[in-house]
């Protein structure tokens, strides 16, 4: 599975495993104060429904007679429903109820208070609850039956509608925690995704550098098979050179694997600038000719001091400089190796004839991975030969730098500080 996908997946994986905690945390959390706050609620009502009720009680006990308005106004007031006996007979007023559903429950109520439960007495009927109170009150001339009943269908009605504004306050509060999860699995995954580009942009780094030798290595040889002594020691001193310069490349590259940034050391020595030119001419002379390509060098006359330079590091640079003149210029073109002594500064250029690289583009091509246009790029190249070349002329304190050519094509030229 491709690296990035892989990431993409485990930060799905790691938010929904954090969101899920944090959300079962949350939904137990609001589900038990819920149900605390439902049961003081329910409390509330159990005691509003005693207080009517032992009041009511206690009024019949001391009247003698009850008045249909009394009874109405009560019930109105503590939302209950009364039905009174006397001595076993129903009073007219209860007829009122006779035949609804409140009438089943005083019913039901009779026929319960005979197995002596507990009152109050929860009872229900089609979903909906009743509190109920039956209580026998003796009087002088006999006794009186007293019941009251409290439909709580408005109390299950709030109720209800607060279980619905928990449920939607904890679908919000599990979407907030999804994003918040997400927002920071991304920002804990930042460091390994970093570190997943240095090693792709290390392991296109490899291959880059790797390539240009080899591509050297595999000319001399086929050349080598129609060659004949001396041209063939030649090929076979370039092969030498390029193989020692590839093994060179991976004893570089291989601590460069361990390090996140592309960092080059350089190791200055004493050497001849002409002859580092003359080596890499040498390297790519068969390169450009199979390409149909004319190489050529101009050296000055006068004899440049000796420079104190990372060898294998500018012949690296060259080497770029070169395999890019030949990759951009077609058949049929020309390149031009060149040293320059001036102003105690040492410059080395590499001209071509080729396509050219319009002006806009003229500082993008030294970032990483920069690459010109579609039909302008040579494909197998990653976008890192001028981004590697220009790092190591700057850790020699020098300047890497790209002008037309006149007539078309483009011009390279490395600055380095002549001492
Ligand atoms: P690449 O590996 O793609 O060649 P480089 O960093 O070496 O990457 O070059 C970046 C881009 O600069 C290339 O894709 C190409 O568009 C442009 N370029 C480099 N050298 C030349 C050249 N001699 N002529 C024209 N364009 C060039």
């Amino acid at each position: 599975m491709e690296n990035s996908k892989l990431i993409r997946k485990t930060r799905i994986r790691l938010t929904f495993l954090c969101a899920g905690i944090a959300i079962v945390i949350v939904s137990a959390m609001s589900f038990y104060f819920l149900h605390i706050s439902e049961q003081n609620l329910y409390a509330n009502q159990v005691l509003a429904f005693e207080n009517t009720s032992a009041s009511l009680f206690y009024n019949i006990s001391q009247q003698t007679v009850i008045r249909p308005r009394w009874l109405e106004n009560l019930e109105q007031n503590g939302n209950v429903f009364v039905q009174i006996r006397d001595n076993g007979k129903d009073y007219l007023y209860n007829n009122k109820t006779k035949g609804t559903s409140i009438g089943e429950i005083f019913d039901m109520v009779y026929e319960k208070q005979e197995e002596q439960p507990d009152f109050p007495l929860l009872l229900s009927q089609n979903g909906t609850g009743y509190l109920t109170w039956y209580n026998k009150i003796v009087k002088e001339n006999g006794f009186m039956e007293v019941t009251v009943v409290y439909p709580l269908k408005d109390f299950q009605a709030q109720l209800a509608s607060q279980k619905r504004t928990f449920l939607q306050a904890v679908l919000w509060i599990s979407l907030l925690l999804v994003l918040i999860s997400f927002y920071l699995t991304g920002r804990l995954l930042k460091p390994i995704q970093i570190n997943q580009k240095n090693q792709n942009y290390f392991i296109s780094s490899a291959s880059h550098e790797l390539r240009t030798p080899l591509s050297v290595i595999l000319s001399c040889a086929n050349a080598c098979r129609m060659a004949e002594d001396p041209e063939r020691n030649r090929f076979l001193n370039t092969i030498e050179t390029e193989g020692l310069r590839m093994s060179h490349l991976i004893t570089d590259l291989l601590p460069l694997a361990k390090t996140d940034a592309l960092t080059y050391t350089i190791q200055k020595e004493s050497c001849d600038p002409d002859a580092l030119l003359l080596d890499s001419y040498d390297a790519f002379r068969i390169p450009a000719h199979e390409k149909g390509i004319s190489l050529n060098i101009t050296l000055p006359e006068q004899i440049a001091p000796a420079c104190n330079l990372d060898k294998r590091r500018i012949a690296q640079v060259l080497a770029i400089l070169i395999q890019n003149a030949i990759s951009y210029t077609p058949s049929g073109g020309c390149i031009h190796l060149s040293r320059l002594f001036k102003n105690g500064k040492l410059y080395f250029i590499v001209s071509d004839n080729g396509i050219g690289i319009p002006d806009q583009e003229k500082k993008e091509i030294f970032k990483k991975f920069y690459r010109g246009d579609v039909s302008r790029r040579d494909p197998g190249h990653f976008g890192l030969g001028l981004s590697i070349g220009y790092e190591i002329v700057k850790a020699h304190g020098g300047k890497l730098s790209v002008a037309d050519t006149p007539g078309g094509g483009s011009t390279f030229r490395v600055e380095l500080p002549g001492n």
